[in-house]
């Protein structure tokens, strides 16, 4: 089932394969076919748009249930965390300034103050944020060159 949905969206990018998607029918396709090909073929397994925008505005959802339940009830909005990460990895969609709300350990909403802690380290031009569970995050910030 599941490899029948890969054949359909997949997309071949690049080289052209005669005997169809290279992932999907690998073992169906006749051994005097070198490897080579497969080593440079890419496969789109992008999802159509329509359904992409589906996937990012139920994840803008699921977040924002997040954020309300971050504080009241730590335990739903953690399981709300887990079901974006969940949509985000499985329709390779990017989360871009979204990873930086919630903790990758626990996956607990942050809310800087109450479950996060946000330091700046000036000396390594960092700014860190430690989560109640003890996991770390940290990013740098360089002064933009005018
Ligand atoms: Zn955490």
């Amino acid at each position: 089932m599941k490899s029948a949905r890969i054949r359909r969206s997949g997309r071949a990018v690049g080289l052209e394969f005669k005997h169809g998607f290279a992932g999907a029918n690998a073992l169906s396709t006749p051994s005097k076919v070198s490897t080579g090909p497969f080593l440079l073929m890419r496969i789109d397994r992008r999802k159509p748009e329509p359904l992409l925008q589906i996937v990012n505005e139920r994840i803008a959802i699921l977040l924002s249930l997040a954020e309300k339940n971050a504080k009241s009830r730590p335990e739903r909005s953690k399981r709300y965390v887990r079901l974006a990460r969940r949509l985000a990895t499985r329709y390779r969609v990017k989360l871009g300034k979204l990873k930086w709300k919630f903790c990758r350990e626990c996956s607990a909403f942050w809310v800087p103050g109450f479950n996060v802690k946000v330091r700046m380290r000036p000396r390594e031009k960092r700014v860190v944020y430690t989560c109640e569970c003890g996991a770390e995050r940290s990013a740098i910030y360089a002064k933009r060159k005018s």
